[in-house]
Parts: structure tokens; C-alpha cells; sequence
């Protein structure tokens, strides 16, 4: 929320914007001017990635302040009327893991049948205290929990499609069958799973947003700024909590 100064000079520079780029001001229904927010509705979902022991402090491939997110996306759940979570959920031995491959190191890569994979120390295992959600996560109103990567030897970045990039999880049947059209995309790790399910997601026709501060990144050889940019050319829209509304 902003304040009523704020918001007069924040409406005085879209009109502007809008008079000389010549577009229509109020195609965009969900961004209320005078509240300065994005208001979640009906039709929106939350997607919590990956926010898992395995990818925290203590875990087998922890990601570098992944435990911040926990706060940030308990307090958006609120906002939400529908929450999907996701889980990455390896079989023991999985070709993802570099364990699977001889003389190959975590973070090397090895070719896949479906392209490169990076190789990751072994993470997630179903059932495991590792892969559980993380403890401090509260989304009692999440209605979906869907596993990802529990085919062995095939990873799952991304939510809606594993990286044989031909196997549908069936998440993208879910939220349409449901009547959802927007998402809004949030977890570990910004550059890898987060950044690939929002990919396909707007492959698969959703009005797609990441939000920055409910994610943290692993960045690996400049994968965050690949990832940022990729996100942008297919036209995910990067916010922060604070724009949405009690978020
Ligand atoms: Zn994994």
C-alpha cells in the first residue's frame, strides 16, 4: 500500500507512460491504480517450489538464504485462495545425482539423452527427513502437493514438464481444469526450478510472475542473470511481495 502522495504521482506517471506509448491504460484489470497493488483472485494460484529441508541450511544441496523465504511466503499465502506446492522427489541413485555418474563431481555436467544436465550432490530422496517440507513452511490451505523428478533418469526442474521436456507432470491439467489462468511462482532456487516452471508456465498460456523476494538463487556460472533474462524475453513479470496486496 502506498501513500495517497505516492499513488497521485505513481497514476500521474502511467498515464504519461500510457498517452505516449499509446497502449490502453486499463488492460490490465488485476492492478488496481489506486491501491497500487496486485490483488490475487479466483483465478490465481500460488506455487510454492521446492521449499524443502534439502535445499535449507542443514540440508544435502542448500541453497544460500533459502530459509529467508519461509516468512516472506507464509505471510503471501494469505492472499491466495488456491496454493499449489511443489516437491522434488528423487529415487535413491537418480541421474541427477553425480553419485550416478563415474569420476563426475557435483556441478560438472554429463550429457543426457534429453541435453546437458548439471550433477547434483544426491538430494531429496523420497521419504527422507531431507526431502520433507520445510518445518517452518505453514500453508495449511495448500490443496496440492505435486512430486517432481521421481522418474530415475529423468530430473524435473520445472513443475509442469521434466527435463525430457515430453513428460507432462500434469500440473498444467490441474490448474486449467480448475479455471486458473494466473500464477505467481515462488521457492528455490530462482535460476533453476523456479525459473523453469515459470517458464512453462507461460509456455503453457499463464500470466506468470515471479516474486523476487520469495526466492533465493544458487547461481552457478551466471545461471541467475541467464535465468532472469530468459524469464523476461518470455514476458514472466518479475515483482516483489510488497506489491501484492497484504502481501
Ligand atoms: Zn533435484
Amino acid at each position: 500500500m502506498t501513500t495517497a502522495k505516492s499513488v497521485f504521482s505513481r497514476r500521474a506517471l502511467l498515464l504519461s507512460t500510457a498517452a505516449f506509448a499509446g497502449t490502453a491504460l486499463f488492460a490490465a484489470p488485476r492492478r488496481s491504480l489506486a491501491a497500487d497493488t496486485i490483488k490475487p483472485d479466483a483465478k490465481s494460484a500460488l506455487i510454492v517450489v521446492d521449499v524443502q529441508n534439502c535445499f535449507v541450511d542443514g540440508g544435502t544441496l542448500p541453497v544460500k538464504g533459502g530459509a529467508d523465504v519461509v516468512p516472506v511466503i507464509n505471510r503471501l499465502a494469505g492472499s491466495f485462495a488456491n496454493i499449489v506446492i511443489t516437491q522434488d522427489w528423487h529415487t535413491p541413485g537418480h541421474a541427477s545425482f553425480a553419485s550416478a555418474h563415474a569420476g563426475k563431481k557435483p556441478f560438472e555436467t554429463a550429457e543426457m539423452p534429453y541435453g546437458t544436465q548439471v550433477l547434483w550432490p544426491d538430494h531429496c530422496v523420497q521419504g527422507t527427513d531431507d526431502a520433507a517440507l520445510n518445518k517452518d513452511l505453514k500453508l495449511p490451505t495448500a490443496e496440492l502437493i505435486i512430486r517432481k523428478g521421481f522418474h530415475k533418469d529423468v530430473d524435473s526442474y520445472s513443475a509442469f514438464e521434466e527435463a525430457d521436456r515430453k513428460t507432462e507432470t500434469g500440473l498444467a491439467g490441474y490448474l486449467k481444469e480448475r479455471g486458473i489462468d494466473t500464477v505467481f511462482v515462488t521457492g528455490l532456487a530462482t535460476d533453476f526450478c523456479v525459473a523453469w516452471t515459470a517458464l512453462d508456465a507461460r509456455k503453457r498460456g499463464f500470466t506468470t510472475y515471479v516474486i523476487e523476494d520469495a526466492t533465493r538463487a544458487i547461481d552457478l556460472n551466471g545461471s541467475l542473470a541467464a535465468a532472469w533474462k530468459q524469464m523476461a524475453d518470455a514476458g514472466v513479470k518479475r515483482i516483489k511481495s510488497g506489491d501484492i496486496l497484504g502481501g
